[in-house]
Parts: structure tokens; sequence; C-alpha cells
């Protein structure tokens, strides 16, 4: 039997996670055997705010100094002890632009839930952020990405019960993706508040650059990017 982890709020100010799980409760009892829900970063999510000491999502290879380097050993230990064979780590964004898969490749571990999943637009990570992050350090773990207001919504939630229904079922058949290759992120001090205001989410950009998780969103408060960058984007038959 497939189990899967739902993790939601590695940042405490992000519901999809916890909307999704509150929605198979509700609607799709018949998944309840297969999926556990587990909230990423306690108390951010008391606090209804994204991090306390570090980023939740950057403190996976950390030495235990903060709260969420804590909380990261505990979650893979977590992850390790009840022998998950997918993780889905649900963020939501306030950027705009459709949901995406973050992962470091179409790698075994994920390859299953991807074809089985409706989502098209995978950004592979290719930046040295991916280190620290659960993706870096969890073979079985998937990004996904939904804008905020979208997560609300019945549709979005039923689809991602779809998803997780066809994977369950190894009801996966083909699918075509597209691939966004990261490398780079991109630098508040690379464009002038006029040109972000231009940038659209996977629409090429005068400067040839796809922007990715591009918006007013926490990257802007809390680094000094803005979002990610691909240079190259790939279609591929699963
Ligand atoms: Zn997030």
């Amino acid at each position: 039997m497939n189990k899967i982890l739902l993790l939601g709020a590695q940042h405490g100010n992000e519901l999809l996670g916890i909307q999704l799980y509150e929605h198979i409760t509700r609607k799709r009892p018949q998944m309840l055997p297969f999926v556990t829900y587990k909230t990423g970063n306690i108390q951010a999510r008391k606090q209804n705010v994204r991090y306390i000491e570090s980023d939740l999502n950057r403190s996976y290879t950390g030495k235990s100094r903060t709260y969420e380097e804590r909380r990261a050993k505990r979650i893979l230990k977590y992850i390790i002890q009840n022998k998950f064979d997918l993780v889905l780590d649900l963020h939501t964004t306030t950027c705009e632009q459709p949901p995406c898969f973050i992962a470091p490749g179409i790698t075994p571990g994920i390859e299953h839930f991807i074809r089985a999943s409706s989502i098209t637009r995978i950004v592979q990570m290719n930046h040295s952020i991916i280190a620290s992050s659960l993706i870096g350090n969890c073979v079985q773990a998937v990004s996904i990405e939904v804008n905020r207001q979208e997560a609300k919504t019945s549709v979005l939630l039923d689809s991602l019960c779809d998803d997780i229904e066809r994977y369950i079922h190894g009801d996966t058949g083909t699918a075509v993706k597209t691939i966004y290759h990261i490398n780079d992120l991109l630098k508040k001090t690379e464009v002038t508040d006029e040109e972000a205001a231009t940038l659209r989410n996977f629409h090429r950009s005068p400067q040839g650059y796809y922007p990715i998780l591009v918006g007013e969103n926490s990257y802007k408060k809390q680094t000094e990017y803005l979002g990610f960058k691909a240079y190259k984007s790939q279609t591929i038959h699963l």
C-alpha cells in the first residue's frame, strides 16, 4: 500500500497542506488510509508567520542551532521511521502563477506521482539553495507551489485529490510536462520595479529568461531575491 505524507506549513503562513487534508477528510474520506498529514513548522504555524528563527526549508543540513534546524531533523527522522513512499511538500504563494512542482529532477522516488498529476510545469532546481531544503534531502519528496487564492478553491483541491488517487491506484498513464531549469536567482538589484512589474511567471522575459515564483511574495520581503529565473525549458514525455 502506498503511504503518502502531506507535509503542510513548512512555511507557517502557507495553508495548502491543511486545506488539502481537510478537503480529503470531508469530501474524499476513502483516501484517508493512504495519507497522513503533518505540520512542518509548528511554532510558525501557531504564530502564522513564515518562520521563527530560520527558514525551515533552508534548515535541513543545519547544526540544530535554530528551532527550525531541530524541527527539520525531526521531520526527516519521522519520514524515515514511517517509511513514506511519497512526501508532498505543500506550499502556497502570493505570486500570480499556475501550480507547479519544484524538484531536483524527475527522480525515481517522485516520477510516478508527477506522471499521475495534472500539474504540467516542473521547476527543476539546480541552484545550490536546494542542498538545505527538504527536496534536497529526501528522495521521495516533491514540492508543490499553488497560488494562495487558488489553493482555497475546491477545483484545485479536487484536482490534487485526483492526482493522489491516480498515484495510489498506479493509474499514471503517460504525460507531457515542461521542465524549467533553474540555475539562478533573480536578484532584486537586477531589475527595476518597473521591469519587475512587467514580468509574468513562466513567460519568457525580454531578457531571455522565464521568471518563476516572482512577485510580491515572502521572498521579496525576507531575502535579496525576487524569485527564480530559468533560461532553458524543455518538453518531456513521461
Ligand atoms: Zn513555502
